[in-house]
C-alpha cells in the first residue's frame, strides 16, 4: 500500500470513529430531549474510552451554566483525577458557546468535534480564539442528525 493510500484508510478509519463517537453524544441528546431539555449531548473520549457523558440539563437543574459540556468535562477531570484533558477527545451535537469554549480552555482539552454550527451562540461567531492553542477542531460531524433535533425541539416548542 502506497502513502497516499494510507493516508486515505487512517482518514477514512478516524471519520468512522469520530461518527461513532457522535452517535453516543446523539444518545445523550435524545436524553435531554426526553427530559424536555434543549437536546444537547457530549461524551468525552480518552484513549479510546468513553469516560464521560452529559447532556443539558439546565431546566432541571436551574442552573444557565449546566451545558452538555460543563457536565461532561466536570465527570471527566472527577474521573481523572485532575484538571486537565490534554488527552481527551470531546464530542459534542452542537457547537460550544463562548462560556464552554472557555471551559474546554482552562481544561486544555486535546480536542473538540461538534456535529452542527450554532449560528445564534456559537463560539466561533464571537471569540474563535477563547479556545487553548493546542485544541484542535473539527465539525460538521453527523451534522444533519444533529442539527433536525434541535430544530425538532424548537418547532415542537412552538405548536
Ligand atoms: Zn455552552
Amino acid at each position: 500500500m502506497n502513502n497516499y493510500m494510507l493516508h486515505l484508510l487512517q482518514r477514512k478509519q478516524r471519520m468512522g470513529l469520530d461518527e461513532k463517537y457522535m452517535r453516543e453524544a446523539l444518545a445523550e441528546a435524545v436524553a435531554a430531549s426526553e427530559a424536555d431539555e434543549i437536546p444537547v449531548g457530549a461524551v468525552i473520549v480518552c484513549k479510546g474510552r468513553i469516560i464521560a457523558k452529559g447532556h443539558n440539563m439546565t431546566e432541571m437543574l436551574h442552573d444557565p451554566t449546566a451545558h452538555a459540556e460543563m457536565i461532561a468535562l466536570t465527570a471527566a477531570t472527577e474521573y481523572l483525577g485532575g484538571k486537565y484533558l490534554n488527552d481527551c477527545t470531546i464530542y459534542v451535537t452542537v457547537e460550544p458557546c463562548p462560556m464552554c469554549a472557555a471551559a474546554l480552555c482552562w481544561a486544555q482539552i486535546g480536542k473538540i468535534v461538534y456535529g452542527c454550527q450554532d449560528p445564534k451562540r456559537g463560539y466561533s461567531l464571537f471569540t474563535p480564539s477563547l479556545l487553548h492553542p493546542k485544541t484542535t477542531v473539527t465539525h460538521d460531524i453527523l451534522e444533519d442528525e444533529c442539527s433536525t433535533m434541535v430544530r425538532n425541539y424548537f418547532l415542537g416548542k412552538r405548536k
